[in-house]
Order: C-alpha cells, then structure tokens, then sequence
C-alpha cells in the first residue's frame, strides 16, 4: 500500500539524542585510538557495565540534592517491577562490579578505563546533550596522592595526543570526613543571614549542600562567594598532606594547574580531590573528575577508595573542530573493482571476495551498470587502484588496474590479480 499524506509515520532521534553518522566516524576513531593508547600506556584495562542500574544505586550514591538525582535521571519500572535508571555516569556502576566480583582479588589497586553512553534528561543546549558520550579511567582501592596525579596525567596524555591546546587545568580539594563537616558549618554560618541575596538554586540547596553555592554562575551569588570561606584554611593534616602531595607531583610532571578553592563538583561522593579541565572555546568543562573514597561504603561495600576522571567526547570533538585539528585517521589503501557487461557482472563478484579473503581491501559499487557511474563512485572512495573487468577481458581472462595517482594502466592476468594488487596498493 502506498502510503498517503495523511498516514506517514515521521520519526526523528529522540530529544537531545543524536546518530552518529559513516561520516562523522573519523573523528571518533581517532578520539577512540587515542583513548586506547593512553589506557595501554598508562596500564588501564577495560570494563564495561551494563546500560542500565537499578535507580537506588545512583540514589544512594550520586546524593539526593544533587541535579542528576533530582532532576537528570531517566528512571522507569521495568516489566519485573524493578526501579531501573539509564547510567547517568559509570564510576558508580564500576564501584558496584568492582564489590560484585571481588575486582580487588585480581589487581591492587586496580586501573580501569571505560567509554560509551551516559544519559541525563536536561535540556538540550550547546555543550549538553541526554544521550552523551564519556571516556574515563579509574583507580580503584588505593587513597596514595600518587594515584590522583596518574588520573589526571592520563587525561593530559589523552588531550597531549589529541593536540587540543590551551587547557586550563583547575584543582582543589574539598577536604574529607573529619574536616569536611567544620568547613560546613563555616560555610553556613557565612551564608545563611545571606540567604535572600542568594539565587533561587542557592537557597534551595543552602541547608542541604552548602558546597554547591560556591560553584554556582549566577552574578549575585559569585560576588557573595569572593568573602566567602576557603576550604585550604579548614583542612585537617591529612587532607592539607594529600593536596600538597597531589600538586608536588603534578609540579614534578611540569603540568600547569590552577590551584581553585571555589572549585567543587555536583556529585556528593567526592572527597579530597577535585579538578576540572577547559578550553577557552568552549564554556562547559572537557573533562573533571576526583577522589571518591567513600563511594564503595556508601553503595554497601566496605570502605575503599577510589579516584577517576571522565572526558567528554562530543566536547572534545567540537574542540578539536574549532582549534581546527584534523582528526587524520590512517585509512588503509584500498582497490576499488568495476565490473563492465553481464558476464563480467556474474564473476565480479568472486574475484571481490577472493580478495577480501586475501586481506585487500576491496570497495565497490556492483549494483551499478556503467563504466562512468562506477568510475565516479571509485573516485568518491579514493581508491588508490582501479579494477576494471569489461566483456573482453572476461573473455580473455584478464583484468586491467589503473594506478588512479599515476594513470598507468596495465592489463594482467585475472589468476595474478590478487598478486598484482598487493605489489601495488600502499
Ligand atoms: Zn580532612
Ligand atoms: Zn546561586
């Protein structure tokens, strides 16, 4: 039936949500080889989680004040009855297979890197979207500083190989449990006869996360912040020790850092380290991370630390558009066979595959009947060699390849022809 006006179904990717397309794939593959480089260099193995968590592991973790949890997840009940949310981020998910399988058994401490989705229902704007993509690494049951300055080393590495240039690279530490809850109360005291200068978000969140007033944009807020109480001049000795440790051996690695006291994050299971990386192009963060060493606690294991970051990689792929970086992906060279005539047609495709199975890389357009129309789609494809088998050659048994740099052209043997191509094509 063919469909009216009236009946046809238009559907589009869901909000916030977008394909990736054949010709936007260099540009990930090349983030992806780096990635890889950098988790091998800097001996991180692989692990991936499932999509999907039940709901109260992010609850129980993320903190109820904060934005994911109040307002960012995509929760649901599945058919079982089960509360299930898509993974607004993965360290969370990586704490709870770290408990679930006894990772610790295996390597200590144990370095994980992941890539893939994440989801957060926000609204759509430059810089965020609901489906996106993070690479991240982790460092799982070991508090050393030496740790925290190995994350953010690899993240650098990564940005490094990628040549994003000008990233402004900010750290602080947010302190722990014994200092932690002091720098609080400070913090209250200073901003509660303060609370009706405060934006909506700010006072709403004042009594819960207090923290969070610091890293709030509003212009009101920002200028109370500048008399507002500093964290370094809270710390109990240890986490003063772990920061100075932390910023020695990133000064010892000749990374440029900006030590910010303001800075905290949205999540609530950090502690002591916290940084964040930027680009003067883009107005959202490129990559951030931080110690978490109560998370594994909190999510019903026992009292482990950890400490990661994340890079975004729809932002790094936009950074590297605007710094005008060529992603420049090493293809492999391939031939590109054209079949002329129905006989030619009828044994094309045999001499393909007998290719394929010899390891060249072989383009086509077979379901094309003219010399012209395949000649264009080569040239599309960039084919260093042009195949071409027309009624004669059949005949003959022979097939000519043109050298499309030079323009030579030779006729060979169709028995030779896996030979002949790989003398040639590099
Ligand atoms: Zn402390
Ligand atoms: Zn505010």
């Amino acid at each position: 039936m063919k469909p009216s006006k009236k009946s046809k179904l238009t559907f589009q990717a869901p909000k916030g949500m977008s394909d990736i397309l054949p010709k936007d794939q260099i540009w990930w593959e090349r983030i992806l080889e780096v990635g890889r480089e950098v988790s091998s260099l800097y001996d991180f193995s692989l692990i991936e989680t499932p999509l999907l968590e039940s709901a109260g592991l992010f609850e129980a973790s993320l903190g109820e004040s904060s934005d994911v949890v109040e307002k960012q997840m995509f929760v649901f009940e599945s058919k079982g009855g089960q509360r299930l949310a898509l993974r607004p981020e993965a360290t969370v998910s990586i704490c709870r297979a770290y408990l679930e399988h006894h990772l610790g058994y295996y390597a200590h401490p144990l370095k994980v890197f992941y890539y893939g989705p994440m989801f957060r229902y926000e609204q759509p704007q430059a810089g965020r979207w609901r489906q996106f993509h993070q690479w991240g690494f982790e460092i799982l049951a070991d508090n050393h500083s030496v740790y925290d300055a190995q994350i953010i080393l690899a993240i650098h590495r990564f940005f490094n190989l990628l040549k994003i240039k000008d990233i402004n690279f900010r750290i602080n530490t947010i302190g722990c449990r014994v200092c932690r809850p002091n720098y609080r109360k400070k913090l209250l005291e200073y901003y509660r006869p303060l609370k009706k200068e405060l934006c909506e978000d700010c006072q709403r969140r004042l009594e819960n996360n207090p923290f969070r007033l610091l890293d709030c944009k509003n212009e009101n807020c920002r200028a109370l912040r500048s008399s507002a109480p500093v964290i370094l001049n809270h710390l109990c000795q240890n986490c003063n020790n772990h920061l100075q440790e932390v910023l020695g051996f990133i000064e010892d690695n000749n990374l440029p850092y900006v030590s910010d006291p303001y800075l905290v994050r949205g999540l609530d299971y950090y502690n002591r380290t916290v940084f964040e990386m930027e680009v003067p192009e883009l107005k959202t963060t490129l990559a951030a991370g931080g110690r978490y060493d109560y998370l594994m606690e909190v999510i019903g294991g026992q009292n482990l630390s950890g400490v990661g970051g994340a890079i975004g990689i729809e932002r790094i792929i936009e950074v590297m558009k605007q710094q005008e970086i060529n992603p420049d992906v090493k293809t492999r060279p391939r031939a590109f066979f054209i079949a002329v005539g129905n006989q030619a047609e009828k044994s094309g495709l045999v001499s393909v595959e007998n290719m394929r199975r010899a390891g060249i890389v072989v383009s086509e357009s077979l379901g094309k009947k003219s010399l012209k129309a395949q000649l264009k789609a080569a040239n599309k494809k960039k084919a260093s060699l042009v195949l071409i088998l027309g009624q004669k050659e059949v005949f003959e048994e022979t097939i000519i390849i043109r050298d499309m740099a030079s323009g030579v052209q030779e006729t060979v043997l169709l028995s030779k022809l896996i030979e002949e191509v790989k003398k040639r094509l590099h």
